[in-house]
């Protein structure tokens, strides 16, 4: 789960690492507001959207005054950003970070992951601030330097201050970004993130180190241990069907595709998807049903690839071991009594009740072409769709 830069600065600020003084303002009025009571020479709209490149796409702006800030917020809310990290169809902006502008003396970057080569987490850090990381990784990998965790002892102070002084920052500025260091590293464990990056980091004229922006990412299966966290999702910048999904406890992705996939088990899931690529298709999503689902979450599934626009058929491939070939077949059964369905089907069933499955599909009269295997499969949902796009073939 992604959560926005003014969430993710609050909670550093909660955690000892140094953030420009700043709010959120949902309207112009409260952008102007907002700027009046930071009161300073200097201040940065910014746009709050789950995707980084901001500042090259338009949504930073740098301004002077609060009357400036209401203008600048006015222009921003309402606005598609597209940046590099949107898609093409961009993120509408519905809420700004107002925050003091800091002056910039040099900019340097701070990221946590993990290292799931060596299955450690690893603090990485570079002169080479403001820039995407992974454009640093490829053109100058030695003006990057990472630190591994040993997960028993945390971060070590020595271990920042290494990282401090290898990226450059001067020496009566290191306890400073050590200090900001140890907290990054803290939140990053208590919070279970996937990623806590700051870029930049900068060090101002005024000679303070200082995390100007803030990416934090959390890893969904420790959510439930984290409700403050859970409480910051913004739903406008999820995907509706995820939302959906992930109600009914089903691991669904949206993917770019046409063919909607339903499918028990992750290994299969994936196996399903390269089949149909195999077969010059593309996947509309990754959706696994699980083992043992109920009928109820059966059809939410069903329900949720038909009301995906970009579905032009459907492949439902089915290995039934815990999960019952009947169940499935009830619940695309009642998930298109409710929506109807108006693209081709193609089933392929195996395993515990397969016959009684097919049996309820035949039953309720619904167009089903059925199919032996995963070849079989795939070859006839492809075909299917192609026919019904004009036989144009890919
Ligand atoms: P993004 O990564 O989405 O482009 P950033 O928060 O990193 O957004 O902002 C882009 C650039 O804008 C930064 O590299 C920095 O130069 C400038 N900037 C951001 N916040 C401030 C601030 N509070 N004061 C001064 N400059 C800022
Ligand atoms: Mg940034």
């Amino acid at each position: 789960m992604k959560i926005h830069e003014y969430q993710g600065k609050q909670l550093l600020k909660d955690y000892r690492v140094a953030v420009p003084r700043g709010s959120v303002a949902f309207t112009p009025e409260e952008a102007g507001e907002a700027a009046a009571a930071i009161g300073s020479s200097a201040y940065v709209v910014k746009a709050q959207i789950h995707a980084g490149g901001r500042g090259k796409a338009g949504g930073v702006k740098v301004v002077h005054s609060p009357e400036q800030v209401s203008e600048a917020a006015t222009e921003l809310l309402g606005k598609v950003l597209v940046t590099h990290q949107t898609g093409r169809e961009g993120k509408e902006v519905r809420r700004l970070l107002i925050e003091e502008g800091s002056a910039i003396d040099k900019e340097y970057y701070l990221g946590i992951v993990l290292d799931r080569k060596i299955s450690r987490v690893t603090m990485i850090a570079s002169s080479e601030g403001g820039m995407e990381i992974e454009e640093v990784a490829a053109n100058t990998p030695e003006k990057i330097v990472r630190e591994t965790i040993d997960p028993l002892i945390g971060l070590a102070p020595f271990q920042a201050r290494r990282l401090a002084f290898a990226i450059g920052i001067p020496g009566d500025k290191v306890n400073q970004a050590v200090k900001l260091m140890l907290g990054l590293y803290q939140v990053f464990v208590e919070k279970d993130c996937t990623i806590a990056e700051i870029n930049p980091l900068v060090l101002t004229k005024e000679g303070k180190i200082v995390a100007l922006d803030a990416k934090l990412n959390f890893d969904d299966n420790g959510l439930f241990r984290h409700k403050d966290i859970l409480e910051l999702r913004d739903p406008n910048e999820e995907d509706q069907k995820e939302i959906e999904a992930s109600k009914y406890g089903l691991n669904y992705i949206a993917l770019d595709g046409n063919i909607g996939c339903m499918v028990n088990g992750a290994g299969l899931a994936m196996a399903t998807m390269d089949i149909i690529k195999a077969y010059h298709g593309e996947p509309a999503n990754f959706l696994d049903v699980g083992g043992g689902a109920s009928k109820e979450k059966v059809e939410a599934a069903f329900r949720l690839i038909l009301s995906d626009p970009h579905v032009e058929g459907i492949l439902v491939n089915i290995f039934g071991g815990i999960m019952k070939c009947d169940v499935i077949a009830e619940g695309i059964v009642a998930a298109t009594k409710s929506i109807g369905l108006n693209v081709p089907l193609v089933v392929r069933l195996e395993g515990t009740n397969v016959a009684l499955g097919k049996e309820i599909l035949k039953r309720s009269g619904l167009a089903i072409s059925p199919a032996g295997n995963m070849a079989d499969a795939a070859g006839k949902i492809v075909s299917l769709v192609d026919q019904t796009a004009g036989g144009v073939a890919q």
